[in-house]
């Protein structure tokens, strides 16, 4: 096992910063440091397309997609520049994390062509479409349906049902939706994988207001609205692999540079800290501390996970890596309450204006639930990881 980065990696990572800090200090220095997930989206998806000029928007991805070819290495290595440049969120994530990773392994040549190009470049963004009011953790349970309609267009499915918890979906343009299509069948067997345009008639967007102001969530309402027969990834219903081949992206490789964005939280928590005297206080200490090796651990087990992955496979030890992280940031968000003191339940304006380190605290407390929730991933660990049999399913 090598812990570590080689000079070529190191020369690497130079070229990326010299690139992001030469954008941040000049065409988009009005949107460094903005973390919001609805904040200067305009802004930030010319930043998009600014990227993808560059091949920096999905660099893992072949060349003829608009990537370049980057080793997993490099990958997390422009992730943790991009953090430490204050570069802003990324608005495309669902497209180039998610959507486009999925179409590469699992799609078409028809698919990859069509759709890969826009995701890289930040023309087109993409939104996930698979919790339903009844149908979270027990994602095998949606009962959003489509079937095959012959239309004067063609062939197409026709898809009705609802969704929720679709974040982004405001400004997207395409879902990848998990829905039943075989009349009669139950659990993971029946369902397909079906890419869906959300700028049509029979798609309904409708945001939902969050405690910390934003409406990054939606609920998505599909009422006979159409895709054409062809964009389907998988066999018709045998989408249950590729929904999970999508969440093994979601949990993996796009998490693992994450940590640095953590970094610049826990920096502005120790300045807090120090500034209002709560770094004098011993249990306080003590917990600033603790975050601190939590996120040491969180680095050596990402490299750890880098080193035996040249096949661009992740290891077993991949499983454990979520609940580390999201239950490390639950803690922080609580501490950077806790060291905030009455101040940190202040807004900064009305109605919901908080500063930045309160919104970690907001913004932490889902980092145990989506992609896979606390409780959901120790099932994971248990059976995958440890080979323990199976919690009892439901009929
Ligand atoms: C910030 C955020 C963004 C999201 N974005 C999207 C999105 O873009 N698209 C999308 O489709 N969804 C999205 N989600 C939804 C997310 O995938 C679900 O919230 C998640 O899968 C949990 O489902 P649920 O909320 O229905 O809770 P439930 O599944 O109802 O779970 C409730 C509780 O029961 C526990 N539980 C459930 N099953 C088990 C079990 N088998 N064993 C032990 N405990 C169990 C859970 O751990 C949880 O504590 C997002 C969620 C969040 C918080």
């Amino acid at each position: 096992m090598k812990l570590g980065f080689t000079p070529a990696q190191e020369a690497f990572r130079r070229d990326c910063a010299a690139w992001l800090e030469a954008q941040l200090s000049g065409p988009f220095r009005d949107i460094r440091g903005v973390m919001g997930q609805m904040a200067a989206l305009e802004r930030r998806m010319e930043w998009e397309q600014a990227l993808g000029r560059e091949r920096f928007s999905a660099i893992g991805w072949p060349e003829e997609y608009g990537g370049r070819g980057a080793t997993l290495g490099e990958q997390v290595i422009f992730a943790e520049e991009y953090a430490r440049a204050g570069a802003p969120g990324r608005v495309g994530h669902m497209g180039i994390e998610l959507a486009g990773p999925t179409i590469l392994t699992f799609g078409t040549q028809a698919q990859k062509d069509r759709f890969l190009l826009p995701i890289a470049r930040g023309e087109e963004f993409w939104c996930q479409g698979y919790s339903e009011p009844n149908a979270g953790s027990d994602l095998a349970n949606v009962r959003t349906r489509a079937v095959l309609v012959e239309t004067a267009a063609g062939p197409k499915w026709q898809v009705n049902g609802q969704k929720i918890w679709t974040s982004l979906a405001t400004f997207a343009h395409w879902s990848f939706v998990v829905c039943r299509t075989e009349e009669g069948t139950k659990g993971h067997k029946g369902l397909s994988y079906l890419l869906v345009p959300t700028r049509q008639a029979g798609v309904t967007i409708r945001p939902i207001r969050q405690m910390n102001g934003e409406a990054e969530f939606n609920e998505t309402f599909f009422n006979d609205a159409l895709t054409d027969a062809g964009n389907i990834v998988g066999a018709p219903g045998e989408g249950w692999k590729v929904a999970m081949g999508t969440l093994a992206f979601e949990r993996g490789v796009s998490t693992l540079a994450q940590q640095m964005s953590f970094r610049n939280e826990l920096d502005r928590l120790l300045a807090a800290a120090k500034a209002n005297g709560a770094a004098a206080d011993p249990g306080i200490r003590l917990r600033l501390a603790e975050a601190y090796s939590g996120l040491r651990i969180m680095r050596y087990s990402a490299l750890r996970m880098l080193s035996n992955a040249d096949s661009g496979e992740l290891s077993g030890a991949a499983y454990t890596y979520k609940i580390h992280w999201a239950s490390w940031r639950k803690k922080l968000g609580e501490l950077v309450m806790d060291v905030l003191g009455p101040e940190g339940e202040i807004a900064r304006g009305a109605p919901y204006e908080w500063p930045e380190l309160q919104g970690v605290f907001f913004s932490s407390r889902s980092d145990t639930i989506y992609g896979g929730t606390n409780q959901v991933q120790r099932n994971l660990i248990a059976e995958r990881a440890l080979g323990l049999p199976r919690e009892p399913r439901g009929a």
